[in-house]
């Protein structure tokens, strides 16, 4: 994955989810799996939230090992017709940020209206009824989103995992999708670099590539780095965006993006690492 491996007992994982969104372990958990790892450092990005980041600080105070403080927010663009998702990192913005403390509350509502309409397009459109209070308390006081949907269905013996869930119900075109309410990643940027915080693109390589076209834009509204590395690009995607990243000027950075573990998958984190001296550049962006 890596073109130059670093050591395998060092560097830094900068992309992982806990309980207050769509991972499957808690904050504290993950720093010790970070730890056990071997990683210097370990980024906690939730969707749309900042709760999981106090327990991540003291577990990883005690453990020894950098928190690098995150959150991912799910912005989204029309290419050629198509709604693409944009996902934006945040590093280390101010956790005491009004603005973008409401955007990301209004964010966690939207969830939660999107989640009464995804309930009720899986029974109307599919006779599935789930139950909402059990979908809630699999997602217990993260963010809701799709994975708990997904969760539940499993729990119920409709799909027999998380991913067939998302195949047969839950992604773009399936009868229980419904999309977020949109968010201008111009929007996204400007709200984490007010914030004091580094915006980065998260996984270009999910996007269809016609979407790479935008990143002189997106650079010239705000972002200043991009996810390199990630458990799902390909060596030749890792290649493609430290060329965009050195010629825009952007700071290179990679992360796993682990969820799990989850039944029968180990936990990715760890997987992805990047040099420390990519997380020294950019963390010199962090506005002081
Ligand atoms: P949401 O933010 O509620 O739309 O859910 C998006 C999340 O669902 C992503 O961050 C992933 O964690 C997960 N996800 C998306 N697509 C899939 C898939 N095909 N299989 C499993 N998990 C997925
Ligand atoms: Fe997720
Ligand atoms: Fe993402
Ligand atoms: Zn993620």
């Amino acid at each position: 994955m890596t073109p130059v491996p670093p050591r395998p007992e060092t560097g830094a994982d900068l992309h992982t989810h806990t309980t207050a969104s769509d991972g499957t372990v808690t904050p504290e958990e993950r720093v010790r799996m970070a730890r056990e790892a071997g990683l210097a450092a370990v980024g906690v990005t939730d969707h749309d939230t900042l709760d999981g980041l106090p327990a991540a600080r003291r577990a990883a105070a005690e453990a020894g090992l950098e928190l690098v403080p995150g959150v991912e927010l799910s912005a989204e663009v029309e290419v050629g017709g198509r709604r693409v998702d944009v996902h934006v990192l945040g590093y280390w913005v101010d956790e005491g940020d009004a603005p973008l403390m409401e955007l990301l509350a209004e964010r966690r509502r939207a969830r939660e209206r999107r989640l009464a309409r995804i309930l009720a397009r899986l029974e109307s459109g599919c006779g599935i009824v789930l139950d909402e209070a059990r979908v809630r308390a699999i997602a217990g006081r993260g963010a809701v989103g799709r994975p708990h949907v997904a969760r539940a269905l499993v729990e119920q013996g409709v799909v027999s995992t998380v991913a067939e869930a998302f195949e047969r119900f839950l992604a773009p075109g399936r009868p229980g999708y419904v999309p977020r309410e949109p968010l201008p990643p111009a929007r996204a940027f400007a709200a984490i670099r007010e914030a004091g915080g580094v915006p980065v693109l998260a996984h270009p390589g999910l996007m269809p590539s016609a979407a790479w076209q935008l990143l002189p834009a997106w650079k010239d509204q705000g972002l200043l780095g991009i996810e390199v590395r990630h458990s799902q690009h390909t060596e030749a995607q890792v290649e493609t965006f430290l060329r965009w990243a050195e010629d825009l000027g952007l700071v290179p950075t990679g992360g796993s993006d682990c969820h799990g573990p989850s039944p029968g998958q180990p936990a990715l984190i760890g997987q992805v690492r990047i040099p420390l001296d990519w997380l020294d550049r950019l963390r010199e962006l962090r506005r002081p």
